[in-house]
C-alpha cells in the first residue's frame, strides 16, 4: 500500500479523426504490477486508445507516459523496445509456418513486432529453449511442431499471447483476449492471463463481464471517447452512470 508505481499514464489523451473525437481527454494512470481492464460499448474508443499507447496513432493533443518517459509520437518499434507489447492479431500468424518458429522469430526480432529479418538456422536454433518455455506456459508444448494454420482458434490466440511475451514486456497489452471463445477456452485464457501477469503490468479489453470481473483490479469505463468511471469491478457495475451508459437510457 502507500505510494504505488505508475507504469503508464496518459494526460489529456486526445485523438480527432477529421474533427471527431474518438479519445477525448483521457486522463489514465495504471499502477506497476495490476491489471486494468478497459470497458466500453461499441465506439467508446478503446481501440483508438490501444492504438495510441502502442504508437500505431499519434495522438491529436495530449501526452502517454511510460515510467518517467515521455512516448508521446514515438514510432511502434520504440515503444515495443521500451517495454509495451501488444498481443498480435491472428492475421499475423502464417499459416504454413510451426508454431515453435513463430515464436522464435519474434524472440529474435528486438521489436518483435516484424518477421522482416531472415535469420540462419544456427541464429535461430539459440532461441529455441526460451520458445519452447513460452511455449510451455501457454499450454502449447505438444503443438510446437504444427503448423500455426492447424491450430483451434483458443491456440492461435494462446500463440499470439507466446509473442507477445517473447519481448519479455513490463506492459502487456491485451486486445480482446477472449473474443469470439466458447466458455472453456474464455476460463483456460482467464486462468492463462493470471499466470502470465505475475511481475507483469497488464492493460486489457474485454467485452466479457465475467472475465473483466475475475482479472481486473481496476476497470476504466470509457463512453464517447472519455472516462465515465473508474474503480473496482465492484464499485464500476453498481454505479449509476455505467449501468445507464449499457442500458442506453
Ligand atoms: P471501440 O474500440 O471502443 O469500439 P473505436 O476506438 O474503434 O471504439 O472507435 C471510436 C470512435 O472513433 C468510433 O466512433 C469510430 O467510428 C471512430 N473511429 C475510429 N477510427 C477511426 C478512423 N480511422 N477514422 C474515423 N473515425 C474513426
Amino acid at each position: 500500500a502507500g505510494s504505488a508505481a505508475v507504469l503508464l499514464e496518459t494526460r489529456d489523451l486526445t485523438k480527432e479523426f477529421r474533427g471527431f473525437r474518438a479519445v477525448s481527454d483521457v486522463s489514465l494512470r495504471v499502477v506497476e504490477g495490476t491489471i486494468h481492464a478497459l470497458v466500453g460499448p461499441n465506439g467508446a474508443g478503446k481501440t483508438t486508445l490501444f492504438n495510441l499507447l502502442t504508437g500505431f496513432l499519434t495522438p491529436t493533443s495530449g501526452q502517454v507516459l511510460l515510467g518517467d518517459r515521455d512516448v508521446t509520437g514515438m514510432q511502434p518499434e520504440q515503444i515495443a523496445h521500451l517495454g509495451i507489447a501488444r498481443s498480435f492479431q491472428i492475421t499475423s500468424l502464417f499459416d504454413q509456418m510451426s508454431v515453435v518458429d513463430h515464436v522464435e522469430l519474434a524472440l529474435a526480432s528486438p521489436t518483435g513486432l516484424g518477421y522482416r529479418f531472415w535469420r540462419s538456422d544456427s541464429t535461430m536454433k539459440q532461441f529455441r529453449p526460451r520458445a519452447m518455455e513460452l511455449l510451455e506456459q501457454v499450454g502449447l508444448t505438444d503443438r510446437s511442431g504444427a503448423a500455426a494454420g492447424s491450430l483451434a482458434y483458443g491456440q492461435k490466440r494462446a500463440l499470439e499471447l507466446a509473442l507477445a511475451l517473447a519481448l519479455d514486456p513490463k506492459l502487456l497489452l491485451l486486445d480482446e483476449p477472449t473474443a469470439g471463445m466458447g466458455l472453456e477456452d474464455v476460463d483456460r485464457t482467464i486462468a492463462l492471463v493470471k499466470k502470465v501477469s505475475a511481475g507483469r503490468t497488464v492493460v486489457f479489453v474485454d467485452h466479457n463481464m465475467h472475465v473483466v470481473g475475475s482479472l481486473a483490479d481496476t476497470v476504466t469505463v470509457l463512453q464517447s471517447g472519455q472516462v465515465l468511471a473508474e474503480g473496482t469491478y465492484e464499485q464500476v457495475r453498481n454505479d449509476q452512470k455505467v449501468i445507464t451508459a449499457y442500458l442506453g437510457q
